[in-house]
C-alpha cells in the first residue's frame, strides 16, 4: 500500500552501503521508521528533504515489517534555525526528547503541532534557557503527562503559599503532604511554571526568571521526565 504524510525527520541512522533508516514524526501515523534507499548517495533523489528537523511530504510503501520511502519533498526547512548554532542545539535536543517520549504508531496531532509551532517560533525567541524549560513542559502537556501544578499531586489539596515539587508524586505538593526529598519552590517560580503552559511561544520572553530559577526548573523537569521514562507503563493519552 502506498501512503502519504507530512513528517519531521527526527533521526537518521546509516544503513547498509548507501541507505538511511529514518525516524519520522508523521502527522497521520505518529512516529514511524522509514528506510530511504540510496539516500546517502550524492545524487540521491531525496536531496535535502531528509535533513534533520525538516518538515517534508513523504510518500512511502507500507508493508508488514517494512516502510520504504519512495518520494520526499520539502515543505519547510527551518533554515534560520539551522544557521544558528544555539537554536539548532535546542531544536536537536527537543527532537531527541520527543523521540524518547513518543511511542511508535500512536498518531497524535497535539505532539505534531507542538513541534511545528516550536520550530516556527524558535528563530525569534531570545531567552533560550527559558525556552528549554517551556519545551519540556509544553511537550509533556501535548503528550498528556505534564506535572500536576493546579493542586497538590499527593492529596489534591489547594496550594496556597508553600510549593514543593515531587517527580515521584507527579507534580506540586502542598505543605502538609511534602516529604523528605521533595524540593521547595518559591511561589514565584511555581506561578511562572504554571503560566508557561498557558503562554504562546512569542510571549515567553515576558517572563523574568533568574538563571538560578531556570537551572532549578530544568533539573526538576529532567528528574520528572526520567522518572516517567523508567516507570513501566504506556502513555495514557
Ligand atoms: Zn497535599
Amino acid at each position: 500500500m502506498i501512503l502519504k504524510t507530512l513528517g519531521f525527520i527526527l533521526r537518521a541512522i546509516k544503513f547498509r552501503e548507501s541507505d538511511l533508516i529514518l525516524t519520522v514524526l508523521s502527522r497521520e501515523y505518529g512516529k514511524i521508521s522509514l528506510i530511504a534507499k540510496g539516500a546517502r548517495r550524492t545524487e540521491s533523489k531525496f536531496g535535502a528533504a531528509l535533513d534533520l528537523l525538516t518538515l517534508s511530504e513523504l510518500v512511502f510503501y507500507d508493508a508488514d515489517n517494512l516502510k520504504l520511502l519512495k518520494e520526499a519533498s520539502i515543505i519547510e526547512d527551518y533554515r534560520a534555525i539551522k544557521n544558528d548554532y544555539e537554536r539548532l542545539v535546542l531544536a536537536l535536543q527537543t527532537a531527541h526528547l520527543l523521540n524518547q517520549l513518543v511511542e511508535e504508531h500512536h498518531p497524535d496531532r497535539a505532539v505534531f503541532e507542538f513541534l511545528r509551532d516550536f520550530l516556527s517560533e524558535l528563530g525569534s525567541l531570545q531567552n533560550l534557557d527559558l525556552v528549554g524549560v517551556a519545551v519540556k513542559l509544553k511537550l509533556m502537556r501535548a503528550l498528556g503527562i505534564a506535572p500536576r501544578m493546579s493542586s497538590c499531586a499527593r492529596g489534591r489539596h489547594r496550594l496556597i503559599d508553600e510549593f514543593w515539587f515531587s517527580p515521584q508524586s507527579g507534580g506540586f505538593v502542598c505543605a502538609e503532604c511534602h516529604q523528605a526529598g521533595d524540593t521547595q519552590l518559591s511561589p514565584r517560580l511555581a506561578q511562572n511554571l504554571k503560566m508557561i503552559l498557558g503562554l504562546s511561544w512569542s510571549k515567553l520572553d515576558r517572563l523574568a526568571l533568574s538563571e538560578d530559577e531556570i537551572t532549578l526548573a530544568h533539573g526538576l523537569l529532567d528528574e520528572f521526565i526520567s522518572f516517567y521514562l523508567k516507570a513501566p507503563h504506556i502513555p495514557s493519552k
